[in-house]
């Protein structure tokens, strides 16, 4: 047993309240507390049963918020997971990845690299590294993170083709020998000769995960595109911004970029000069909500996975209500959160979180910002 474990063992549950698994499904068992003890009691030898409780966790690092110890959960459930695979009784989620792995260099159904040679490779220094899932989702994240980059004097390169993929979903499955392998194949095509390299993320789990576990040469770095562009915003002279477009937004933290890289300034600074108005929900910054779309969970809890969506919806809805409810007549705050909100009030840094949320991006809202309707 870990010493992590001996500490959540002997703990008063304090992070019970934190953990949206936990609290969408009210089962104890699926608290933070519940998950490491059964760990730490099933050992090498999990049945099919605990193998879905140490599925119910995103990732989100809400429970580690509230931790004296700062204890890492999640890290805790993925070796659990692993035990789960290594003892024939994981979910056909984790199971599958690594046949896609070995095929394609990543765990999608979709045809990555095709999407990825869609892409117009840039010049820049620093490389877009797109990631699968928003590869996945056609690549317009990409295309306009490209764009807004050029534009605000900071233009960016690609990774080479092969790059698809991070590999942290294989050690959200429960493969971190396949994950170590994942890497051995792909580091390569990005390091050279110990050169320093400078990567730019759209999904901030695959920028935490790098930072943490890829061993970068000395010099390097590695960053979510919000706080690459927002550094390129600093540069550009006001005189050369654009208005701001005449909308009135409300922002989702995703949990990887405000606990996971603690990065709170740099959308917030690039949204207050795209748009005139944005609004953050009740629960936001270090505290922000889990929309469910982490941790594998959309594949292994799906209804879970749904109800921390909309209940995070409601959430964001509510803020976009009361925004609207400023700038017109007089309302109460319930009649605000019920009223209905447009998925294009919404927005986020993420593509597991927007299309969770169905929230805009805001590397696109910044291209629209910086093209004023002139982009084809
Ligand atoms: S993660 Fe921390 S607060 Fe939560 S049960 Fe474990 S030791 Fe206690
Ligand atoms: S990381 Fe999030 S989902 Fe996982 S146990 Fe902690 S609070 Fe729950």
């Amino acid at each position: 047993m870990t010493r992590a474990q001996e500490l959540c063992l002997a703990c008063p549950k304090m992070c019970s309240y934190a953990c949206p698994v936990s609290d969408a499904t009210a089962r104890e068992a699926l608290t933070p507390w519940g998950k490491v003890s059964l760990a730490a009691l099933s050992g090498r030898s999990p049945d099919a049963a605990a193998a879905l409780a140490f599925a119910g966790c995103t990732g989100c690092h809400r429970c580690a918020v509230s931790c004296a110890h700062d204890n890492d959960v999640p890290s805790i459930l993925y070796a659990a997971r692993a035990a789960s695979v290594r003892a024939g009784v994981a979910p056909a989620a984790w199971t599958d990845l690594p046949a896609r792995f070995a095929a394609r260099g990543h765990g999608e159904r979709e045809d990555l690299a095709a999407v990825h040679a869609t892409l117009r490779t840039g010049h820049g220094e620093a490389l877009l590294f797109a990631g699968c899932d928003a590869l996945a989702q056609g690549g317009e994240e990409a295309r306009d993170a490209l764009f807004v980059a050029k534009e605000l004097g900071a233009p960016l390169g690609l990774v080479p083709e092969g790059a698809l993929c991070c590999g942290q979903k294989l050690v959200e499955g429960g493969h971190p020998e396949l994950h170590a392998a994942h890497l051995g194949r792909v580091r390569p095509l990005l390091v050279k000769a110990r050169k320093p390299v400078h990567l730019i993320f759209l999904q901030p789990g695959c920028a935490r995960s790098v930072l943490e576990s890829w061993g970068l040469p000395e010099g390097s770095r590695v960053e979510h595109i919000t706080s690459y562009l927002a550094a390129a915003l600093a540069a550009l002279p006001e005189r050369l911004r654009p208005p701001p477009l005449d909308e009135s937004l409300v922002w989702h933290d995703p949990c990887e970029l405000a606990r996971g890289l603690r990065e709170l300034t740099a959308p917030r600074a690039l949204l207050a000069a795209a748009v005139k108005d944005f609004r953050e929900p009740l629960r936001s910054g270090i505290d922000t909500s889990c929309c469910g779309a982490g941790g594998l969970l959309q594949r292994t809890l799906p209804e879970v996975a749904e109800k921390l969506a909309a209940e995070r919806r409601a959430e964001l809805g509510a803020a976009a209500a009361t925004s609207a409810a400023a700038a017109s007549a007089p309302v109460t705050l319930a009649a605000a959160a019920s009223a209905p909100v447009t998925s294009s009030a919404l927005v986020t840094s993420s593509p597991g979180c927007a299309a969770a949320l169905g929230a805009a991006e805001v590397v696109s809202v910044l291209a629209r910002w910086l093209s004023q309707g002139t982009r084809p």
